[in-house]
C-alpha cells in the first residue's frame, strides 16, 4: 500500500492544540471564555452524531460549548426567538444551526437570522459575500478545511487544475472561489456536467464533494492527482466516501480517507472560527 495519505485526523489534531494554547494565553488577559451555541433540531442521528464530536472538540480547543436540543416539532417563530437571544448574549461568541432542519423551517431564513459576526459555519450571505471579494473572516468550515490541509500538506494550489465535483453552498461552491483566491484555475462540475471523466482526468487536485457512494473511479483520475475526498456516505453502517479509495489511492499522489480526511478538518476549522469570532467581538488583534 502506498504511503500517500493526507491526514486530516492528525493535521486536525494539531490545530485544535494551536486553537487550545492560544486560548489559554488570552485567558491570561481577560476571563471571559468563548462561548459556541450550538443548536440542533430533532434527533437525526447523523446530526446528534456531530453536534456530539463538535461539543468534544470544544472541549479540547477550550471553547464553552451550550448545547440546544428542540424538538422537531419546534416551529420557525420558536428557532428564530432562540437566536434572537443568542445573537443578543453577549456570553455566545459563536452560533451554530445543526443542518439539516425539519422541512416546516426555511433554512435560508434561519441562516439569515444568525448575526454574521456569530456565524462560525460561514453561511450567512454577508460572509459569502465577504468571501466572494476576499475579504472573508468567517469562512465555510469545510472549504476552509481542504484548504488548510492542502496547505499544511505542502501541496501546491497555485497554477493547478482544480476540479470540484458538486456545486453546493456549503462545499463546492465556496471552495472554488477559495481555490481561485490561491491561483488555481478551477473547473466545477455537477450532476449535469457532460463527458465527467474527461474533465476529472485533467485535474491536478480532484475534490469530490458529491454524497454518492465510492463515484470516483481510478479511470477518471489523472497519475500523481491529489485527490480530496469530501463525501460521507453510509453504506452497510459503514462510512464510505465519494471516492473508491482502495483503486485510487493507488494512482494519487496524496489523497485524503473517509473517515479520517475532511470530516475531522471540518470541525477543526469550526473551532478556528469560534476563535476568530472571539477576538473579533471582543476587539483582540
Ligand atoms: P449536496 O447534495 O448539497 O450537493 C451535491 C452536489 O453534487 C450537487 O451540486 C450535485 O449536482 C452534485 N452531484 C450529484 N451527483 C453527481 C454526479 N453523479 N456527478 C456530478 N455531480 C453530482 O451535497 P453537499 O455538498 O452538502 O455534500 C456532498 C457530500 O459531502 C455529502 O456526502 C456530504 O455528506 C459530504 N459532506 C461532508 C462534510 C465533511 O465535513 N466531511 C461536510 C459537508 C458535506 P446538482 O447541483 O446538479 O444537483
Amino acid at each position: 500500500m502506498k504511503n500517500n495519505i493526507l491526514d486530516g485526523k492528525a493535521i486536525s489534531t494539531v490545530i485544535k492544540k494551536e486553537i487550545a494554547a492560544e486560548i489559554k494565553s488570552l485567558n491570561t488577559k481577560s476571563v471571559i471564555q468563548p462561548g459556541l451555541a450550538v443548536i440542533q433540531v430533532g434527533d437525526n442521528p447523523a446530526s446528534s452524531i456531530y453536534v456530539r464530536n463538535k461539543k468534544k472538540s470544544c472541549d479540547e480547543a477550550g471553547i464553552k460549548s451550550f448545547e440546544h436540543r428542540l424538538s422537531d416539532k419546534t416551529s420557525e417563530e420558536e428557532l428564530l426567538t432562540l437566536i434572537k437571544q443568542l445573537n443578543d448574549n453577549e456570553g455566545i461568541h459563536g452560533i451554530l444551526v445543526q443542518l439539516p432542519l425539519p422541512s416546516h423551517i426555511r433554512e435560508h431564513v434561519v441562516l439569515e437570522a444568525i448575526s454574521p459576526d456569530k456565524d462560525v459555519d460561514g453561511f450567512h450571505p454577508y460572509n459569502v459575500g465577504k468571501l466572494m471579494v476576499g475579504k472573508g473572516s468567517l469562512l465555510p468550515c469545510t472549504p476552509a478545511g481542504i484548504i488548510e490541509l492542502l496547505e499544511r500538506s505542502e501541496v501546491k494550489i497555485e497554477g493547478k487544475k482544480a476540479v470540484i465535483l458538486g456545486r453546493s453552498n456549503i462545499v463546492g461552491k465556496p471552495l472554488a472561489i477559495m481555490l481561485l483566491q490561491k491561483n488555481a484555475t478551477v473547473t466545477i462540475c455537477h450532476s449535469k456536467t457532460k463527458n465527467l471523466p474527461d474533465i476529472t482526468k485533467r485535474a491536478d487536485i480532484l475534490v469530490a464533494a458529491i454524497g454518492s457512494p465510492e463515484f470516483v473511479k481510478e479511470d477518471m483520475v489523472k497519475e500523481g492527482a491529489v485527490v480530496i475526498d469530501v463525501g460521507i456516505n453510509r453504506v452497510e453502517k459503514k462510512l464510505v466516501g465519494d471516492v473508491d479509495f482502495e483503486k485510487v489511492s493507488q494512482k494519487a499522489s496524496q489523497i485524503t480517507p473517509v473517515p479520517g480526511g475532511i470530516g475531522p478538518m471540518t470541525i477543526a476549522l469550526l473551532m478556528k472560527n469560534g476563535l476568530s469570532a472571539f477576538k473579533n467581538q471582543m476587539k483582540i488583534k
